[in-house]
């Protein structure tokens, strides 16, 4: 019966698990990530996912390093597609760990893609995406209701030979008073704080920049988008987020009473 072979021929393919590995903390990845990682045969990882995650992967899971060496990408995103194929091929369960969330700004939208044409099974476990863990770090609630109604996550970072439809139209976003949470943003902080005003912010406008959210060195700065370029050069070779908009004035309230909480004896 032709359902049944094309079921077998399915079988003999591996599969393969985008896995979103969350924003640093190893205890924030999600339990059908952590899962995902301790049945896989091979894990495919680079440096925006937190290398302690592979102490979950089984001892003699094959791992493959596809991320940056001395700052230069090693692997190109189609020789990662062509690396997910082959190892799905030899029917192994593989895991690629994508720091954050897999579809934000982590390209699995476009590994998801290799793998439909190439007709191998696959899955997507979300993750908790930066802007999230920034503005739980730096207790800004994102949308807090009188404040802000929408949220956008934008990446500061245009692509080279990017299409004008695809450009950020930062005096656009400036009218729409959503939180603006920047992934990537913080070589042209200065340009694009100064777009916003031009876009029709104020300059008193609060920013918060978060950077290495959950890790042990996490940071918060608190700005305007005044003197926001002014923060740049401290910021060289860390992830940072940035955070745009009124409720930013809530950080300072919400972490006060969190450090007050934790100060509490046990
Ligand atoms: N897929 C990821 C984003 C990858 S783009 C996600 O969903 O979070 C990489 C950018 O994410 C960095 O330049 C930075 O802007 C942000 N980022 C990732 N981890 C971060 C962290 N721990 N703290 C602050 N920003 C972080």
């Amino acid at each position: 019966m032709p359902s049944k072979d094309l079921t077998s021929a399915y079988d003999a393919v591996g599969k393969v698990t985008l896995v979103g590995a969350g924003p640093g903390a190893v205890d924030l990845i999600t339990l059908r990530g952590q899962k995902s990682l301790a049945e896989a045969d091979t894990v495919i990882y680079d440096d925006l996912a937190n290398i302690e995650l592979l102490e979950f992967c089984p001892p003699e899971a094959n791992r493959i390093y596809v991320g940056k060496r001395a700052g230069r990408r090693c692997t190109s995103q189609s020789e990662i597609g062509e690396i997910l194929v082959k190892e799905a091929r030899q029917n192994r369960r593989v895991v690629r760990l994508k720091g954050g969330d897999p579809l934000i700004f982590g390209r699995g939208g476009e590994e998801a893609q290799v793998l439909v044409e190439a007709g191998i099974p696959f899955e997507i476990v979300p993750g908790v995406t930066a802007a999230a863990a920034a503005g739980a770090v730096a207790g800004i609630p994102l949308t807090q209701r009188g404040y802000a109604s929408a949220v956008v996550f934008v990446t500061g970072h245009e692509c080279r030979g990017k299409s004008p439809e695809t450009a950020v139209d930062w005096a656009a976003l400036a009218r729409t008073r959503a939180t603006l949470c920047i992934y990537m943003g913080s070589r042209r902080l200065g340009a694009i704080a100064s777009e916003l005003v031009a876009g029709g912010l104020s300059g008193d406008t609060p920013v918060a920049v978060v950077t290495e959210a959950t890790l042990p060195m996490q940071a918060v700065h608190l700005v305007t988008l005044d003197s926001a370029g002014e923060l740049a050069a401290a910021l060289v070779g860390k992830p940072a987020l940035v955070i745009v908009g009124a409720v930013v004035n809530l950080a300072e309230i919400l972490s006060q009473a969190s450090a007050r909480w934790e100060a509490q004896p046990a």
